[in-house]
């Protein structure tokens, strides 16, 4: 357990790990982030930061002697970090968690294995390998890259006789990929759970993600599913937090079809955009949870207060902050970020309803500033 007054090491700078500082704070806990990039969304809230990249190995030993525990806000974190520091003290999640979640073959190879449901999907990493792929997961289908891939990033969709070959080639430069069945998804939900190093877990309600142009958009709490969907949802995530015997809070997303399965499509094992919506919706947040889990706390409760809908602020929307910041009853989040570039998260905004009611719709968008 590390207690109160204890130091969180984070990995990480961007608004995951701003939402973690800021949640850290109300428990007595204070945090040192590492980042490649000085000044960004989670030093500006943290007590420490340290500005080196990844593998710079004496920042990392002096990370790990300034800290009492380790934790991430994205997954990408390089292994041979995690393991170095890992020699030293605690890092929650351990380097499995991160693993699994970095290829998405490795990832649906270990969700298949604990019985749940995936699109079909084959690797293409030669091409022999893709024209076999192509004959056994037919069209349409979506070839992404098996790692870094994030946001709809690195996806080309291939329909009808589309060249797979050309598209592995050319659009993702012949890397590792994985070939995906195009699902037919009636809507995209996630659960965020949480589970403590002595095995604990507790999830969230299931929620429903809207994206527009591969990026979140919308998440809706809770989900407008059926229970029985909704509870599998939920135990399939915890079933994946004690599968990776992982510590803190991961996220799993998946695809509900139109006949009623569900689908997993990504395991985010960490914080997740989804959640955002926790921190005034829940009676107690994913980023307080993800503290308790990882400092050894007991976890909080994770019952609702309120329906809730989360619009995230992405690029030029943050403009609107005018109007947002006039609205009574608009939870507004801005993370920092000097500069506003297309596609970028900026911010979100959550608005809540009554709490047996269905989530409320985002009020009308106010037209974007001249
Ligand atoms: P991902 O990067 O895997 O999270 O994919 C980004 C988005 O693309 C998802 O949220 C879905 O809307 C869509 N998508 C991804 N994989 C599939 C699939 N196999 N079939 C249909 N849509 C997909």
């Amino acid at each position: 357990m590390i207690a109160p007054g204890g130091t969180l090491g984070i990995l990480g700078g961007g608004q995951l790990g701003r939402m973690l500082a800021l949640a850290a704070a109300p428990l007595g806990y204070r945090c040192h982030v590492f980042s490649p990039e000085p000044g960004g969304p989670a030093a500006q809230v943290a007590a420490a930061e340290t500005v080196a990249p990844y593998d710079d190995e004496a920042a990392l030993d002096a990370f790990g002697r300034a800290v009492d525990v380790i934790t991430v806000e994205f997954e990408n974190v390089p292994a041979a970090a995690l393991e170095r520091l890992g020699q030293r003290l605690p890092v929650r999640p351990g380097p499995r968690s991160l693993r699994v979640a970095q290829n998405r073959i490795v990832e649906k190879d270990f969700v298949r294995a604990l019985g749940l449901e995936t699109t079909p999907y084959a690797a293409v990493e030669d091409e022999a390998g893709a024209a076999a792929a192509d004959a056994e997961i037919g069209r349409p289908a979506l070839l992404k890259t098996q790692t870094l891939g994030y946001d709809g990033k690195g996806q080309v969709l291939l329909d009808g006789d589309d060249d797979l070959i050309g598209a592995w080639q050319g659009t993702l430069g012949g890397r590792p990929a994985i070939l995906e069945a195009f699902a037919p998804i009636e809507r995209e939900v996630s659960v965020v759970a949480a589970r403590t190093p002595d095995g604990t877990v507790a999830s969230f309600d299931a929620v429903e993600n809207r994206h527009v142009g591969g990026i979140l958009d919308v998440t809706l709490a809770p989900a407008a599913i059926p229970p029985a969907l909704a509870a599998a949802a939920r135990e399939g995530a915890a079933q994946v937090a004690r599968a990776l015997d992982h510590v803190g809070v991961l996220c799993v997303e998946l695809f509900v079809t139109r006949d009623g399965r569900l689908l997993v499509n990504e395991i985010a094992p960490r914080v997740h955009n989804s959640g955002h919506w926790t921190i005034e919706g829940c009676e107690t947040s994913q980023f307080a949870q993800h503290v308790r889990a990882v400092c050894g706390l007991p976890l909080g409760s994770t019952a609702r207060r309120a329906s809730a809908v989360m619009k995230n602020l992405i690029g030029a929307d943050v403009e609107r902050w005018p109007a947002l910041a006039a609205d009574p009853a608009a939870h507004l989040h801005l993370y920092g970020k000097a500069e506003t570039r297309a596609g970028r998260k900026m911010g979100h905004v959550t608005w809540l309803g009554p709490l047996d009611a269905p989530p409320p719709p985002v009020p009308d968008w106010p037209p974007a500033p001249r």
